[in-house]
């Protein structure tokens, strides 16, 4: 369970992209605490600096702030490196609805250069992040790889065309990839800031602020909250993982659903506040329920997440309280 048993050869190097943004960071923070070395590649845009100086002093951590749309970055930043983590892209499935043009050029584009690059320094294993989004309209509970609807926004398309170049560049250059389709994640250094911050962080902001959250809908949407560490857990086995299971996509969650409006009661009563929520429309681009079948990512990753949401949201509570 967990990865604390995920043991890397003694000189490994890992390249983390995004690693100033919220996953990227707790990635690094992990390799870091393994004593292996890690390069952060972040154009800071929705990254933060304090994410970088976090690490900045630790003689094993190296940060480059470049883009990912530079090919020339992208071939760079991968010299050496065994390990390559990829975070970086823009999420929001509302903001893509309004910007596609830069969701392509990101998410797409950044993408590619950043496989075409690790395909040129030979690189062990590609890891990237894809999403919960690739399932679309698909109303079949739980999700399950392979059986996806239709795409609901541009984000959701960068991500399943993401997963297909990376399946690609398996079967054709022969470069081991592996895609994790993270379902809503959540957990300490999530910005709570802006109209596209994540739910949980931008409630508890608000909450700790005594003001009144706006729920999308009635609440009664779901989806399956996925703690970081498991994140974290899954990103270091696909690192591990055998050959045979590269050039796949993989569901990474916890397995189970929440409904939005319970979480918001939970909060409330964890934080001490009698706040009524306001209620807005629906949001484009989104799905009543979600929840993942984790079953591939056990057999094939050896994924065996040790945070249900109960324990984790109790930690992320937490950090938002002394860290707000
Ligand atoms: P984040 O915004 O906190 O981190 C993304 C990082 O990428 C930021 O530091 C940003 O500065 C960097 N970045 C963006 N564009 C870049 C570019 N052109 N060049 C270099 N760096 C760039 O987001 P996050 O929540 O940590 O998400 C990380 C990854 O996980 C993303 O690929 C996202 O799509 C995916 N994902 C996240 C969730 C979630 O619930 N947070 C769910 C599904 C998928």
């Amino acid at each position: 369970m967990g990865y604390k048993n995920v043991i890397f050869e003694k000189n490994s190097t890992f390249l983390v992209t995004g690693g100033a943004g919220f996953i990227g960071s707790n990635l690094c923070e992990a390799i870091l605490a393994k004593g292996h070395k890690v390069t952060c590649l972040d154009n800071l845009s929705t990254g933060k600096k304090e994410n970088v100086n976090l690490f900045i002093d630790n003689p094993l951590y190296t940060f480059i702030n470049g883009d990912i749309r530079d090919l020339d970055t992208c071939i760079a930043a991968c010299n050496g490196i065994d390990y390559i983590l990829h975070q970086a892209a823009w999420g929001s499935v509302p903001r893509s609805i309004e910007m596609p043009l830069l969701y392509e050029e990101i998410n797409i584009k950044g993408t590619l250069n950043m496989l075409e690059a690790a395909k040129i320094n030979n690189v062990k294993k590609f890891v990237y992040a894809s999403s919960s989004s690739v399932y679309g309209d698909e109303p079949a509970l739980p999700k399950k790889e392979g059986i996806e609807g239709n795409l609901l926004s541009p984000y959701a398309l960068t991500k399943s065309v993401n997963e297909k170049y990376a399946a690609l560049y398996t079967k054709i250059y022969g470069l081991e990839t592996y895609g994790l389709r993270y379902f809503n994640v959540f957990g300490k250094r999530q910005d709570p800031e802006g109209v596209y911050a994540a739910v949980i962080p931008k409630f508890i902001k608000l909450l700790l602020e005594n003001k009144a959250p706006t729920i999308n809908g009635d609440g009664n949407q779901s989806r399956d909250f996925t703690y970081i560490e498991n994140v974290i857990e899954a990103n270091l086995k696909a690192c591990i993982a055998p050959s045979s299971a590269a050039g796949e996509a993989y569901n990474i969650a916890y397995g189970e659903r929440e409904y939005l409006i319970d979480i918001y009661n939970g909060l409330c009563k964890a934080l001490g506040k009698n706040i009524t929520p306001n209620f807005g429309n629906d949001r484009k681009g989104d799905i009543k329920h979600s929840n993942a079948d984790i079953t591939k990512a056990r057999i094939f990753l050896n994924y065996d997440p040790e945070w249900n949401f109960e324990k984790g949201i109790q930690y992320a509570i937490n950090w938002y309280q002394k860290n707000l």
